[in-house]
């Protein structure tokens, strides 16, 4: 029976987190361990000069207050399964998608990537829709699971970890699952400036209208067009086509 670690960046009452919880429920144990509120957007931060505590929510379900999924991911190996590895890390469900460049900000692909660091096949899932309260949850879940059981299945390169982002559609009306690459954004993000009761002025950065470069085979193009996207990602960032270009950089 595998033990799967169940983190995600949207807080442990998030539907996202349930849903996926009660659907790998099905396949064997699974320890959960989620931030105390909605951390969307911290990345890949882990706490290192505050201390962290885990409240007990039920049997192997734990809410890490003032926790990033980083840190969940890591309290959940060390603590919670002694340094015993689960089967799989497994981030989300993400209410909303992590799509193109955006992934370098979200919590939820971040708690995939330090499984990944701590040598554990991980996955990080999404869900695409018109808006939160559009998504059906346990919907979703349904194409996590298969991704999940083919994992299982199979295995994953050491040096891997996937982004998996769904269209919420019924089950049976998702055309497929597709290998993805990484999309582009078009960005259009805007600081808002207001003034505080005392006159003194505040910031709020905030994502307007946004479009993308659809190009086929990329993440945002799957999920617009019905199928479910699996990009492998690696947390290796170094661009090796760069080194050509960037010779004049070394010393003889
Ligand atoms: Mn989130």
């Amino acid at each position: 029976m595998p033990t799967f670690l169940l983190v995600n960046d949207d807080g442990y009452f998030s539907q996202g987190l349930q849903a996926l919880r009660s659907a790998l429920r099905k396949l064997g144990r699974v320890v959960t361990v989620a931030p105390d509120r909605n951390l969307s957007g911290v990345g890949h931060s882990l706490t290192f000069n505050a201390p962290l505590r885990m409240r007990r929510v039920e049997e192997d379900f734990y809410a890490v207050i003032d926790g990033t999924p980083a840190d969940c991911v890591h309290l959940g190996y060390r603590v919670l399964l002694n340094e015993q590895k689960p089967d799989l890390v497994v981030a989300g469900i993400n209410e909303g998608p992590n799509l193109g460049e955006d992934i370098t900000y979200s919590g939820t692909v971040s708690g995939a990537m330090e499984g990944r660091l701590l040598g554990i096949p991980s996955v990080a899932f999404s869900a695409f829709g018109k808006d939160r309260e559009s998504i059906d949850f346990n919907e979703v879940a349904k194409a996590c699971l298969e991704v999940v059981k083919r994992v299982l299945r199979e295995g994953m390169p050491d040096d891997v970890y996937l982004n998996v982002n769904v269209p919420s559609l019924p089950f049976e009306e998702i055309k497929g699952f597709k290998l993805t690459r990484q999309g582009k954004r078009a960005y259009k993000e805007r600081v808002f400036r207001y003034h505080d009761p005392y006159g003194k002025p505040f910031y709020w950065i905030a994502a307007e209208e946004f479009g993308w470069h659809a190009e086929e085979g990329t993440d945002y193009w799957a999920v617009v067009n019905g199928f479910v996207s699996i990009t492998p990602l690696q947390v290796d960032l170094t661009n090796y086509r760069a080194f050509n270009a960037l010779r004049f950089l070394e010393t003889p």
